[in-house]
């Protein structure tokens, strides 16, 4: 399954600098000959890959970039300043596309990589440049051509680095849309009713990551094994899970062992997911008291006898949400950066992904046949087979 993150933008490069027309006057040089510098190029516009950024997000509240036009030429032949190019940051594995022709302008693979994607305007010439012979006082000079423009697409597969687990109603749409600064939705999906929640959560400028709930992996719930093949990708990339649990839920039952149902679950489905980094949320904490949400807390990790990091917030009231996404985002960036100073700790995750994803695959096939067994047994015929290729693209809703 592909999630496609993408924003459009106007790019205008610099416009070149005018010519300049002048001519020396001093002191007792009564006829100076021409001094018009040249103009100064203008910017050009330079697409940038940085190994921090991970989502379009900052592109779709800012959609307009320029780079300086360059100065005029000046008097005693001073060449006007050339523009400041602007170079604009994008994540790794940015597709640059000219949206009014749809040509592909080229793929931002590798940190530091840089993309022209609109140079700037040439300079113009100062009327120094026309002196001659026969022309001792040309008053000809040339402007300084436009810089380039252009609608921009900037395409990002996106992958999710935060995955939520939790039992139905623990609030984990909810979580998702309370956090999120885009709210991307599925375009073409076929199974609208188990396409997987998706949200781009900003912390602050540069600074986002992607969440997402995680259909299809719990038995009970995997109608959708289609789905939790090509969602897999994006649950083992994920850099830390969120376990949702519904501190008051209202049929009465005990959350500590739905907590546990959900745990066994994860542990099935892939050993090494379940030993993933992951953090326990207690939701809802609106619907009790202070106290008795701490005492509630406190019985659950005991009783679950859980030793990683707990949270606690309501989704509904945003209490505590904040946080949570700020430490989200610290982790994300300490694990990133390890992976960066760190080749070897960088190839064991790696390494860990592809044996997640085995350990996935097989699991689900596993569910799979186990259905279509069962189906068969009904006398049903399965019409309804996956596609397993299916891509999906995800779009932001304004
Ligand atoms: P999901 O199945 O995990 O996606 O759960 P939803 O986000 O759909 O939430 C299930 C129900 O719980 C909805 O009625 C939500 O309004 C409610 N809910 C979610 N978070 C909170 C919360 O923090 N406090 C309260 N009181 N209700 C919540
Ligand atoms: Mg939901």
């Amino acid at each position: 399954m592909k999630f496609v993150d993408e924003a459009v933008i106007r790019i205008e490069a610099g416009r070149g600098g005018n010519g300049g027309l002048s001519f020396r006057r001093e002191k007792y040089i009564p006829r100076g000959g021409p001094d018009g510098g040249d103009g100064g190029d203008g910017g050009s516009v330079f697409l940038e890959a940085c190994g921090q950024l991970n989502t379009m997000i900052d592109y779709r509240f800012t959609r307009h970039y320029r780079a300086q036009s360059g100065q005029k030429g000046m008097p005693k032949t001073m060449t006007g300043r050339a523009g400041d190019d602007c170079v604009l940051k994008v994540p790794v594995g940015t597709t640059v596309i000219d949206d009014d022709t749809g040509e592909v302008l080229g793929d931002l693979s590798t940190v530091d990589q840089r993309l022209l994607v609109a140079r700037g305007g040439f300079h113009g010439l100062g009327n120094t440049r026309f002196k001659s012979s026969t022309n001792r006082a040309p008053r000809q000079t040339t402007k300084g051509s436009e810089g380039e423009i252009r609608s921009l697409r900037l395409e990002l597969k996106l992958l999710a680095d935060v995955g939520l687990l939790g039992m139905p109603n623990a609030g984990k749409s909810t979580f998702i849309s309370a956090v999120s600064a885009a709210r991307p939705k599925i375009a073409d999906y076929p199974f609208t009713t188990l396409v997987p929640n998706l949200g781009v959560v900003k912390v602050e400028a540069h600074r986002s990551f992607v969440i997402a709930d995680i259909p299809g992996l719990i038995s009970g719930a995997a109608e959708g094994a289609g789905l939790g093949i090509r969602f897999l990708k994006h649950l083992t990339r994920n850099r830390v899970l969120l376990h949702l649990v519904d501190v008051s839920p209202p049929d009465g039952s005990d959350p500590v062992v739905s907590a546990r149902e959900i745990i066994e679950e994860l542990e099935k489905f892939s050993p090494m997911l379940a030993s993933r980094p992951r953090w326990l949320v207690i939701n809802k904490t609106d619907l009790l008291d202070t106290s008795s949400v701490e005492a509630e807390t406190d019985r659950i990790v005991s009783e679950l006898g859980w030793t990683g990091p707990v949270y606690s917030m309501s989704a509904v009231s945003q209490q505590g949400t904040a946080k949570l996404c700020q430490d989200i985002m610290l982790h994300m960036e300490a694990q990133r950066e390890r992976e960066e100073d760190d080749p070897e700790y960088a190839e064991a995750e790696h390494d860990a992904q592809l044996a997640m994803q085995a350990e996935g695959r097989e699991r689900i096939l596993t569910m799979a046949e186990q259905r279509r067994l069962a189906r068969k047994a009904e006398q049903e015929d399965n019409d309804e087979d996956y596609d397993e290729d299916d891509e999906a693209e995800v779009f932001y809703v304004e």
